[in-house]
């Protein structure tokens, strides 16, 4: 493997710039929990044709590769990912000017690593209403529709039109938004293994000032409900049906409940936060700690929304 990785690092190397690789990057650089152990490769893709070509190449050098975005839902294992990570991220960030559709609709597109943030200035700039929901979302475009991020009753899926994708192998092809099944925090793209170019979405004229007053009061809103000044993935359990999680986890007494540096926020309960410096096998063990004490008071199975990726860190022999 290290004869590989050190292969893919040259080939990858001869078509970017020395800042878009890394060696042994630790994943705490690159998600919001602050959490990770080492990739082996970092990649951060700036062109459909980087893409291409380092997926091409890791494919051929038998190097398994792992998508993410801006990592604000994911959990990386201490020991970290093996082989290539590529990001997707402000490299490759371009956001389109609308483009008039019939029924008094526009379209924009937005390569995969653009900030929501960016999406939905860029729509308010063009007094495009629809995406006021996703303004507070820390995600990038790419992770939005794959996980179809939602919040304030609105979701991707409400405004996605289609997405370019591109397969493991290179190759290019565009989904219509039904194609990706969008549902509660998933899309066909957890099963199809493809990773998103660019996306599509579709919006009706609105009034900027309302548009941006609708982004202030979400902001506004989670700064009083949400620790966003603390390392998170947002909320950890997904929303199980007929109930909320931080109202289930509140009830049985869990605020607060911390293990080593991995703690329930006392704001928000459906927030685990990384509050002082903890490592990812606490924030598992209290991912566990929560679910089986949610459990047996109540009955009901929280499931993990954050994504979790990479290795345990190796026992140490003393
Ligand atoms: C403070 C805070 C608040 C949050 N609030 C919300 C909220 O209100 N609603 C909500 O839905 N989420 C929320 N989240 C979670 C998170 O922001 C979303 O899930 C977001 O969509 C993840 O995007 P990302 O770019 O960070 O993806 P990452 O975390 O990097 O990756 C998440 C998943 O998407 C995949 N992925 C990423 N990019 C691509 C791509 N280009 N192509 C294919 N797959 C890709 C990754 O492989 C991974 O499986 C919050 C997180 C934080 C930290």
């Amino acid at each position: 493997m290290v004869q590989r990785l050190e292969a893919l690092y040259r080939k990858l190397r001869e078509g970017c710039s020395a800042q878009q690789l890394g060696r042994s990057v630790p994943m705490s650089r690159y998600t919001t929990l602050r959490l990770g152990g080492p990739a082996d490769l970092v990649f951060n893709a700036a062109s459909v044709d980087q893409l291409s070509l380092a997926l091409k190449a890791a494919r051929e050098m038998e190097v398994p590769v792992t998508v993410i975005g801006n990592g604000s839902n994911l959990l990386v294992r201490d020991g970290g990912i093996r082989g290539l990570v590529v990001r997707i991220c402000e490299d490759f960030a371009a956001v389109t000017e609308p483009t008039p559709l019939p029924d008094g609709i526009f379209s924009l597109t937005a390569q995969a690593g653009a900030s929501l943030q960016k999406l939905c200035n860029a729509a308010a700039d063009s007094s495009l209403t629809g995406l006021e929901f996703a303004f507070g979302i820390p995600g990038t475009v790419g992770g939005a529709v794959y996980m179809n991020a939602g919040a304030y009753g609105g979701e991707m899926k409400d405004v996605l039109h289609s997405v370019t994708a591109m397969d493991m192998e290179g190759n290019t092809r565009v989904y219509t938004a039904q194609e990706l099944e969008l549902g509660y925090r998933r899309s066909a793209l957890m099963q199809t293994g493809h990773l998103v170019t660019s996306a599509t979405v579709v919006l009706r004229p609105g009034d900027e000032d309302t548009i941006r007053t609708a982004m202030r009061e979400f902001i506004q809103r989670r700064r009083q409900k949400q620790p966003i000044h603390l390392p998170s993935c947002g909320s950890t359990f997904k929303r199980p049906e007929g109930h909320f999680a931080g109202t289930l986890i509140e009830g049985c007494g869990l605020k607060g409940f911390r293990i080593g540096g991995a703690s329930v926020s006392e704001l928000h309960a459906g927030f685990l936060v990384n509050d002082q410096q903890g490592t990812a096998a606490d924030y598992l063990q209290l991912i566990a700690h929560v679910q089986k004490t949610v459990f047996d008071r109540t009955g009901v199975r929280l499931e993990p929304e954050v994504r979790i990726l990479g290795e345990d860190a190796p026992l140490t022999v003393l």
